[in-house]
């Protein structure tokens, strides 16, 4: 924490940020804003307030990590960076007791650091979910029998499920392009590998039919972002050190995931005092970029997707499409813009925007189950911005956001399928037989 003093100096606080809050915007309590949990971290670096006192662990749980406040300070303080690391000093100094963070705890250590484990831990839930289970509970009203918090995460897991037909479509191997495609590797991520996979296989069609050669590094592991907002940074930096060593080879590293995505292009910052790997961590993070930052590279050249997506038909029959924005991708990658672009080059006319769309929808990794009542305001206020639109369909790029918005949706009563945007491209060009075989 020390040395975050200099860091913590530069907020001249001035308050521009505490609109941008989505914390402060609830409570309206100073403290629950980026300029006084920028306060409370300084009175524990200075030695005024205890870290293991209530009112440094309650403001510091309570924010969401979006970020949003970091686009609009014009000191350029690094808040991400700051509360990852008063986090961390949580989590060392006086860790919980409750039940949920024990459980938390274990399946970061025991479940995410074990690349066997995890892949059973989603390989349950897949079955779960793909049995039907958590849709009946939800339907014959029995999920209302368990806990808030559980009844909240069967309908996280039921919209995890796919809008279009698609995802049975095979992905075009790394030996069917030809000799001049440029290669990517991609990132799958442990939830988009896990409960996403078909929105990791449109992302390969994608690239494909825009000239890539895709490959997806075998022992690529989490990205540890789950462990760096649970203050387990060395979690985090174990995850980041295999993934440095998977994604060797140089080519540009393309991921889908806003919060992945984020997290990826931190690794230099995660690992700068390592010197055995801090100029590894420093290159590799600046090769991450979201899909459709990449796309964006061959439109500036040749224009393909544009190409493609003016020859495709209606993909949503004339269902209203609107768009969220990851914060992540937003404020972690600046990518929001390129994916919203993406988007639009398929759904034309049938776009409508989302008022406040720039706003953390309150998933923010596992922040729901952590704290589901501030998460449950902040998606409220998301939720009525949807119903505004009255559109069917809502694309946003991270799966996080993507099931958070999915089952505050379900459960609110509200007629919404949530998908990635990088879907409504591939579905269109299926419809438009791009992949040629036509649909
Ligand atoms: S990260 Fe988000 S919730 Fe936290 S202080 Fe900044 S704007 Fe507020
Ligand atoms: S906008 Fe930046 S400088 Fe101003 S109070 Fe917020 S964090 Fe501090």
């Amino acid at each position: 924490m020390a040395q975050q003093g200099e860091k913590l100096l530069a907020c001249i606080h001035c308050g521009l940020c505490l609109e941008a809050c989505p914390t402060y915007v609830i409570t309206g309590d100073e403290n629950d804003g980026p300029r006084g949990r920028l306060y409370l971290m300084r009175a524990v670096a200075e030695g005024r307030l205890e870290n293991t006192s209530d009112a440094f662990r309650t403001h510091i749980d309570r924010c969401l990590g979006c970020r949003a406040c970091e686009q609009v300070c014009p000191a350029g303080v690094e808040y991400g960076q700051l509360l990852e690391a008063s986090r961390e000093e949580l989590s060392r100094a006086q860790p919980k007791s409750d039940f949920t963070d024990k459980v938390l705890r274990f399946v970061l250590k025991h479940v995410w650091l074990s690349r066997t484990r995890l892949r059973l831990f989603f390989g349950s839930a897949r079955v779960f979910r793909d049995l039907g289970l958590p849709r009946f509970l939800l339907k014959t009203g029995l999920a209302r029998l368990f806990s808030q918090r559980a009844h909240f995460a069967l309908a996280l897991l039921e919209n995890s499920r796919t809008i279009f037909h698609t995802s049975g479509k095979s992905v075009p191997s790394a030996s069917q392009t030809d000799g001049q495609s440029p290669p990517v590797l991609l990132f799958a991520g442990c939830v988009g590998g896990g409960l996403f996979a078909r929105v990791n296989r449109a992302t390969e069609r994608v690239l494909f039919a825009n000239g890539f050669k895709v490959s997806a590094p075998e022992d690529q592991v989490c990205c540890g972002a789950l462990h760096a907002h649970a203050g387990d940074l060395d979690g985090a930096r174990e995850l980041a050190r295999k993934n440095i060593a998977a994604f060797k080879s140089g080519e540009p590293i393309v991921t889908n995931a806003g919060g992945c995505g984020a997290m990826l292009a931190s690794y230099g910052h995660l690992l700068a005092n390592d010197a055995s790997v801090a100029e590894a961590a420093a290159q590799f993070s600046s090769r991450v970029r979201d899909v459709s930052q990449q796309l964006q590279t061959v439109e500036a050249e040749a224009a393909p997707l544009n190409k493609k997506a003016r020859s495709v038909p209606d993909t949503t029959n004339g269902r209203c499409v609107t768009y969220d924005t990851s914060c992540h991708l937003l404020y972690g990658q600046h990518a929001g813009d390129a994916s919203q672009q993406m988007l639009s080059a398929v759904v034309g006319p049938n776009f409508v925007p989302l008022e406040g769309s720039e706003r953390c929808c309150g998933a923010a990794g596992i922040y729901n189950m952590l704290q589901p009542e501030m998460s449950g305001r902040v998606l409220q206020e998301k939720l009525d911005h949807v119903r505004e639109t009255k559109a069917q369909i809502l694309a946003t790029g991270n799966p996080g956001c993507q099931m958070q918005i999915g089952a505050g949706a379900q459960l609110a009563g509200i007629k919404l399928q949530v998908c990635h945007p990088i879907e409504l491209i591939d579905e269109a060009y299926a419809q438009a037989g791009v992949y040629g075989d036509g649909e």
